[in-house]
């Protein structure tokens, strides 16, 4: 597996596969190319669907410079390696082509060319099956934030400290950010009022009203281009921060507790990541807001001094209980139904934690077998639900 600087990336919102991946390859090409006269880049599958909505040729764009690229958009060609296809072409001044490149954005900002590993990221974890890691943990008497900092080594602490920075300050300027979202649908942001909502109300509803409303606030930043972290992708990048905001906040835990859980929840994003999906082009909603939740669900566990079998359990049933989500942003864009969907899924982490704390962590369901369920059911979803905007919610709202 790769390092969790590749799964908690810091960016722009909002979409990791359709604005920070093809963002990294565009500067990419320009790196190689900076002389050229014109960028053509064709666009393919989800990428051209819903590639407007989350404002990939905006991105593009703003790397390759807006007065010489040109955008093909080719929706009906969806490439077999991956749906999120580009080709990106430099031109001479005669318009003659003496660069191209073909590489596809796999989901959670990284890039691949196909039959090739992800670019420039070398594998840093040897074990990727949770079971494995349990077992490693187990022998030793560690907990499996160990065995993050045993591959990574000391320095991931200071990074994780800069994505709970990037985190907490998106939650605080959501919840403090009223007005319409980009787009559209004219869809007004709800974090401000869920927040001053929750503080009215006794102790039982305010709970899950601010939990809402920080899982709102980053969301709503995510889709207005605010800077956010993958956790484990744009589109999802509410539920763990709103998990970890709410328990920290309402509980006084360490700065250095919230580092630990989030390499806990990494070791779980990580392991979908690398052995099915985090794409909801390839494999859904549950690939992203199910992978988030089984993230989330296993952070909060650890702080609560879960051990090594309840955080998996947690984990495990954050992701299971999201099996078969579908993936149909309404016009394109990350919004509906994503942003309250990072809400629920937030609330969901936490019940997650307490029921699996109750079970004692016994359960019949690895999450390792989750995994693999879930990539096999991702790709027997028929490419409507699969971020193209053509099925679902998106159909239905276009024929309202
Ligand atoms: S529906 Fe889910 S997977 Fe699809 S764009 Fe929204 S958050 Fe991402």
């Amino acid at each position: 597996m790769k390092s969790l600087r590749e799964l908690y990336r810091i960016g722009q919102g909002p979409s990791s596969s359709h604005t920070m991946g093809p963002r990294m390859a565009a500067e990419r090409v320009l790196q190689q190319n900076p002389d050229a006269a014109v960028f053509r880049v064709t666009l393919y599958g989800s990428l051209a669907a819903t590639g407007e909505g989350h404002l990939t040729d905006y991105a593009i764009k703003q790397v390759l410079g807006e007065n010489r690229t040109e955008i093909v958009w080719h929706p009906e060609i969806v490439p077999s390696f991956h749906p999120n296809g580009m080709k990106f072409e430099a031109l001479d001044s005669n318009r003659q082509c003496y660069y191209e490149w073909t590489v596809y954005s796999i989901g959670g900002g990284a890039l691949a060319e196909e039959g090739a590993s992800p670019i420039d990221t070398p594998e840093i974890y040897e074990l990727d099956h949770l079971a494995d890691i349990q077992e490693w943990c187990r022998t030793r008497g560690k907990n499996y934030w160990e065995y993050v900092e045993e591959c990574e080594g000391q320095e991931i602490w200071d990074y994780l400290a800069e994505v709970w920075q990037v985190m907490k300050a998106a939650v605080e300027r959501g919840i403090d950010h009223e007005g319409v979202l980009p787009g559209c649908l004219n869809l007004r942001r709800k974090a401000p009022d869920y927040y001053i909502k929750a503080m009215g109300y006794g102790a039982n509803l305010q709970t899950r009203g601010l939990v809402f409303s920080y899982a709102l606030a980053v969301s709503e930043e995510n889709a207005s281009g605010g800077q956010i972290v993958t956790a484990p992708t744009c589109g999802a990048c509410g539920v763990v921060p709103a998990v970890l905001y709410h328990i920290q906040k309402s509980r006084k835990f360490s700065d250095k507790r919230i580092y630990h859980a989030l390499a806990t929840a990494g070791i779980i994003g990580n392991i979908a990541k690398s052995r099915a999906s985090i794409s909801g082009a390839e494999a859904g909603c549950q690939a992203e807001v199910g992978v988030a939740c089984a993230m989330a669900a296993a952070a909060a566990n650890y702080i609560f001094g879960g051990s090594l079998a309840t955080i998996e359990y947690a984990a495990e049933m954050g992701l299971e209980h999201h099996l078969g989500m579908t993936c149909d942003p309404v016009c394109g864009l990350v919004q509906i139904p994503c942003i309250e969907r990072n809400a629920h899924a937030a609330a969901r982490a936490l019940d997650a934690n307490i029921y699996a704390t109750y079970a004692e962590g016994i359960h019949r369901i690895p999450y390792d077998k989750t995994v693999e369920v879930m990539k096999q059911t991702g790709h027997d979803l028929p490419s409507l639900y699969r971020e193209t905007s053509e099925g679902g919610l998106a159909k239905e709202f276009k024929s309202v």
